[in-house]
């Protein structure tokens, strides 16, 4: 470990010790204390959003301040509401149904903070990601301490600094550094993790995390389909799709990875997709709208999954036309693949890019059989106007969440749970499904004076005999 790490890592004792302190010195906070910090959360966010916005867009090369204010300052703003909105609802004891040998008993489970929650958090929005965990903690009456991820350091700066001036260490901090101190972070004794990254490393969060049975929430990503059936307005279903797949440039988790069409309307389904994107985003270079890679490696990764794609016979249309710009923004291109094949790097790993291939079927259940080949998926965007088609695939796919005739959409609509399932992560969050997965919710039976339990105290027999 270098000097940095080690100072970092210090750091991170330093800070973990503070909140687990403050835990200490409060462990039941009030409805009034949790509102308020919710209510300093959203007013941080009212105060930093410029400088948030700016620094995401230095962190990307070229980061669309609309995306961001949309995907990254307003979604977290909305959870942060919504959590408050509910938080009465979401602390009371909740009634359960006693079975009736157990009666006149009452049974309730009441909702207990867990201590201090661990968030690590990709960089692709890194504001959102952070804070949506963050507001389920808090209202769940927890600490958090923050990782997020080395890639943004410029948006980490502007919030270490808006969390020190909004709140004290023992509620909430934010700690720097790379894997070394992501290793340290993921091995302490949290009472619970929320991790969001990639597949591979949150098989690692899980395994370090497990050493001390800390709970993890897992949001993983993965490859979302697409599928497009036959009764799908397909116009509308192209625009939904240039969209799932362009906005951030392609870098979301719940993207559409790829796209599922009958063979007989792929070539009109390419047409109307082309044209979508070149409506969506009538230039690509120049186009403030449209973000820019993360990095040169990512950025070299994507060329590299077209280039091997068109190697092994697929067909590349850029629907603005050819080009590459690495250079200071690291734009790249809208990209369509035709006939990938399914061994091709771009048809087995998530893409995270504005690319996205087209895949023909013959029949419904070809589309269904290639869906559940793969691993599970974050999302599947299923575009059917028939409802036996919709119901089937509903029937037969198993996946994170689904939006029927659109994409994306699914995750600011806080009344639904959002997380994945197998290789696309475990647990869910957003709304009252953070709420409980940061709570105990701990079981109550409460006993009265009568009681038919006492029938079956020793000696046995009297009851016992009669059954
Ligand atoms: P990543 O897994 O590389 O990094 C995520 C976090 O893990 C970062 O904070 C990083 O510092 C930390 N980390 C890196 N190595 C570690 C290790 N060995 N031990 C512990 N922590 C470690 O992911 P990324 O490249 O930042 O983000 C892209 C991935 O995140 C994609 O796979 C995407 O699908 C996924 N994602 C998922 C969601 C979701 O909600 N399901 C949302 C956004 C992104």
């Amino acid at each position: 470990m270098d000097t940095r790490a080690m100072a970092e890592t210090a750091d991170l004792h330093i800070a973990y010790d503070r909140l687990r302190a403050g835990y200490e010195a409060e462990r039941f906070p009030t409805l009034a204390v949790r509102k308020d910090r919710l209510k300093r959360l959203e007013r941080m966010l009212g105060k930093y959003e410029h400088p948030l916005v700016q620094a995401m867009s230095d962190d990307f090369g070229h980061r669309s301040s609309h995306e961001s204010a949309m995907f990254d300052i307003l979604l977290s703003i909305s959870e942060i509401r919504d959590n408050r909105r509910h938080l009465r609802k979401w602390m009371a004891p909740r009634r359960v149904r006693t079975r009736l040998h157990f009666l006149p008993a009452k049974s309730r489970l009441i909702p207990q903070p867990l201590g201090v929650v661990g968030v690590m958090t990709p960089w692709n929005f890194p504001v959102y990601l952070a804070i949506g965990g963050i507001a389920n903690a808090f209202a769940a009456g927890n600490r958090a301490l923050l990782k997020p991820s080395e890639l943004v350091p410029a948006t980490n700066a502007v919030l270490a600094r808006a969390f020190a001036e909004f709140f004290a260490p023992e509620e909430v901090a934010l700690v720097e550094g790379g894997v070394e101190v992501a290793q340290a972070f993921s091995a302490l004794p949290f009472d619970h993790i929320i991790f969001t990254g990639s597949t591979a490393v949150g098989r690692k969060v899980a395994e370090a995390a497990a050493r001390n049975l800390t709970p993890v929430t897992l949001e993983l990503g993965g490859k979302s389909p697409a599928l497009v059936t036959g009764s799908a307005d397909m116009d509308r279903a192209a625009q939904s799709v240039a969209h799932g797949r362009l906005a951030n440039a392609g870098q979301v988790c719940i993207a559409a990875d790829y796209a599922l069409v009958p063979g007989p309307q792929r070539d009109d389904f390419v047409t109307s997709l082309s044209a979508a994107m070149r409506r969506l985003y009538p230039s690509w270079q120049d186009n403030p709208d449209y973000s820019s890679i993360i990095s040169d490696r990512h950025f070299d990764r994507l060329h590299d999954l077209v280039d091997e794609a068109e190697q092994m016979g697929a067909t590349v249309i850029r629907p603005h036309g050819e080009g590459r710009d690495r250079s200071n923004t690291r734009h790249f291109p809208p990209t369509i693949l035709v006939d990938a094949p399914a061994d091709a790097r771009v048809m087995q790993e998530e893409i995270f890019g504005p690319i996205l291939p087209v895949v023909s079927y013959d029949g419904l259940d070809d589309a269904i059989a290639h869906v559940n080949a793969g691993e599970r998926p974050l999302a599947l965007y299923l575009f059917a106007r028939d409802r036996g088609e919709r119901d089937k695939v509903l029937a037969e796919t198993v996946s994170g969440g689904v939006v029927v005739n659109d994409c994306l959409w699914h995750v600011p609509n806080d009344s639904l749970p959002f997380g994945g399932v197998g290789s696309s992560g475990m647990g869910a969050y957003h709304g009252q499904a953070g709420f409980d997965a940061m709570s105990k919710l701990k079981p109550v039976m409460y006993q009265r004076r009568l009681r038919a339990t006492n029938l079956f105290y020793p000696p046995y027999g009297r009851v016992t005999d009669l059954l």
